[in-house]
């Protein structure tokens, strides 16, 4: 089955508690934030905030900023994000509308489908954010694009029925078929091929 713009993301995943960095998140989750800075050092600085993250578009012209807990990390192997980032597997953060905002410059919008916008650098091109009108208390960004992309603690792979042939990752996170919504089960842990 196809996932025409991700329907992980047409209805709320479970909550589950975001934990700390470094430590494993306990479910579904997304998480982002703000900050630019000049240097990697201030970068750094403010990536390791305890109660605000942030992150930036690649060429710095525009900055977000979240704070408090995100909803949700994880990630997803859908052909819709493959497509909007030109890449293998995208890790997204749900994070609280009303915790998040740009504190630099603003995206542009890509409507890509009814309900659903998809903001990115018009000047860099960078994919920034994912909004669907179903869900609309929640704003999902790329978790790296954090300025501190380890902050980020994924909790599972979603869609691995549309995974690529020849990606594979070696966590042993939960994976599901599709969504890992509404009481789903993963249909395993960890790759499917153990590597020696
Ligand atoms: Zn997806
Ligand atoms: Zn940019």
């Amino acid at each position: 089955m196809r996932s025409p713009d991700c329907p992980q993301y047409q209805t709320s995943p479970e909550r589950r508690r975001w934990s700390a960095r470094g430590q494993q998140a306990t479910s579904l989750t997304h998480d982002g934030q703000s900050a630019q800075s000049n240097s990697p050092l201030q970068e750094q600085g403010a990536a390791m905030d305890a109660t605000s993250v942030s992150g930036r578009c690649l060429c710095g012209s525009i900055v977000f900023q979240h704070t408090g807990e995100p909803n949700w990390t994880l990630h997803c192997h859908c052909e819709s994000c493959r497509r909007a980032t030109s890449s293998p597997i995208t890790t997204w953060i749900s994070i609280p509308r009303g915790a998040f905002a740009f504190t630099k410059s603003a995206p542009r919008y890509f409507h890509s489908s009814p309900g659903v916008r998809r903001g990115f650098c018009e000047n860099c091109g960078s994919p920034l954010t994912y909004e669907n009108a179903r869900i609309e208390g929640e704003i999902h960004i790329y978790a790296v694009s954090l300025l501190d992309a380890n902050y980020a603690s994924p909790s599972c792979h979603v869609f691995v029925s549309e995974q690529l042939p020849w990606f594979e990752a070696l966590d042993d996170l939960p994976r599901f078929a599709t969504t890992g919504r509404d009481g789903a089960s993963p249909i395993r842990f960890g790759p499917e091929k153990k590597l020696d």
